[in-house]
């Protein structure tokens, strides 16, 4: 039989117009924003891939769900759902409900950091690596060599570095290291999976030193997907299954729900150990809220547990990684350099081929993100040298080490027209790559400047 196009596994009862703007409109509306796409407002961009965090569109079940919250301060009945619905993938112990992923990652590392303290990671992502380092410890990446090559494909280049994660402890020290983690999807390493083989090495070696194992769940059903479909011996599981194999190697995880809970709001911390479970809940209580709550409403927590159940559907998890890999596959056929193979929720441009005769410091990333504004509408962020430039003592820059345009795709939101669309704006811009310009930078805050940093084109 011949195969059939993948379609989106839903249809549509609910609709939000985006708002058409011509590219004249647009020239001044890039200008009044300082030439940062962070600076427009949402209602003037036709297709935001800024990120996939917090923009998932929520079922007909998550907005009944939404109208069932109970609100009570203490014992809601919408926490029970929540709670059971985690424990169904995590089958952990004590689950904690935070208003995002980060709440989680706060009150984890305010209480097993330190000063002194180490954290390895396949790569810790940005707001992991904060709250690490904000505690006085420090985080460590020991990503596989294969995942630092953008132009190498290989299955599950989100894997740790097994051998180098040994030696680590080794070094530093068994008890200087109060967890490991593993990042599922890899983020900040393009939404590579890891493979259920290398969470069970990388459990072993932790089991051995006697380090417990948490996950950065965020994206835990996409990498199961990628399990199903790449790993020998999985073809046949359910994602579900997948999943709860995957957490049956942690010891604790955190989550984003923004992410594959499919909500707009809300996180969570997962534990096995009954001590520092309630450790957690106490300092939840001062800055969260009470433990059956926790920064969150009722009606959040009845969305989460259903977005729980619907993001470990086979026909969703087809759809989504069918249509971030058809984004790419199709930039690859025109010739767009992108880092390969695509990952889970997002397209990575390399904007140093793509640009090769702007040099980094005038951000040949911003140069392309503008562009894709102009030339459609489409909302993009750079991930170079505007994102992670730092200044020497001189003030010279040091650029950082890949310049990246990440096309983040939010889950359930876009069809595949709009999608068709995105590829003929890319197209365009890159048959005009000889006439973009570098940018150069004419006020930045002295932290996180990409989200407020103006800039003028250069002539
Ligand atoms: C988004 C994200 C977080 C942080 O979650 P927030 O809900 O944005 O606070 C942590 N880790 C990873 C891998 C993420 O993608």
């Amino acid at each position: 039989m011949k195969p059939k196009t993948i379609i989106e596994p839903f249809k549509i009862k609910s609709v939000e117009p985006i708002r058409f703007t011509t590219r004249d409109e647009r020239e001044v509306l890039l200008k009044d924003a300082g030439y940062n796409p962070f600076l427009i407002h949402a209602d003037d961009v036709l297709i935001d891939l800024l990120t996939d965090s917090g923009t998932s569109a929520m079922s007909a079940k998550q907005w009944a769900g939404i109208m069932e919250g109970d609100e009570a301060y203490a014992g809601s009945k919408s926490f029970f759902r929540f709670e059971a619905a985690v424990k169904n993938i995590t089958h952990m112990k004590y689950i904690i409900p935070t208003h995002q992923g980060r709440a989680a990652e706060k009150i984890l590392f305010s209480i097993v950091g330190g000063p002194g303290k180490y954290f390895p990671n396949n790569t810790h992502f940005d707001t992991t690596r904060a709250n690490i380092e904000f505690s006085g410890a420090e985080a460590v990446d020991l990503l596989n060599e294969v995942g630092k090559h953008p132009e190498i494909r290989a299955d599950f280049k989100g894997n740790m570095d097994i051998e180098k994660l040994e030696a680590f402890i080794k070094e530093k020290g068994a008890e200087n290291i109060p967890l490991c983690m593993i990042t599922v999807t890899n983020n900040s390493g393009g939404g590579q999976p890891v493979s259920m083989q290398n969470i069970r090495e990388t459990k072993e070696v932790c089991k051995k030193y006697n380090i417990p194992l948490f996950l950065d769940a965020c994206r835990f059903a996409e990498n199961a997907y990628f399990i199903k479909k790449r790993e020998k011996g999985y073809a046949d599981k359910t994602p579900l299954e997948i999943a709860q194999e995957m957490f049956s190697y942690a010891d604790g995880a955190t989550m984003s729900a923004k992410k594959d809970a499919l909500v707009n709001i809300g996180g969570f911390l997962a534990l096995n150990d009954e001590e520092l479970a309630t450790k957690c809940r106490n300092l939840l209580i001062v800055t969260e809220g009470f433990p059956t709550y926790g920064g969150l409403a009722g009606r959040d927590l009845e969305a989460v547990a259903q977005g729980l159940l619907e993001v470990v559907d086979e026909n969703y998890l087809e759809y989504r990684i069918r249509s971030v890999e058809y984004l790419g596959e199709k930039l690859i056929s025109l010739g767009v350099p992108i880092i390969e193979p695509p990952g889970g929720h997002a397209i990575y441009i390399d904007a140093k081929r793509f640009l090769p005769n702007i040099p980094a410091d005038q951000y040949p990333g911003q140069s392309i993100v503008c562009e894709l504004y102009l030339e459609g509408g489409v909302r993009a962020s750079e991930i170079g040298s505007v994102m992670f430039g730092k200044y020497d003592k001189n003030g010279k820059l040091i650029t950082a080490m890949m310049e990246l345009v990440r096309l983040a795709i939010p889950r359930r939101v876009y069809t595949q027209s709009h999608v068709d669309y995105l590829i003929e704006i890319i197209e365009e811009v890159y048959n005009n790559r000889n006439k973009l310009k570098g940018y150069e930078i004419i006020y930045e805050a002295p932290i996180l400047r990409h989200f407020t940093a103006l800039f003028k084109p250069l002539r």
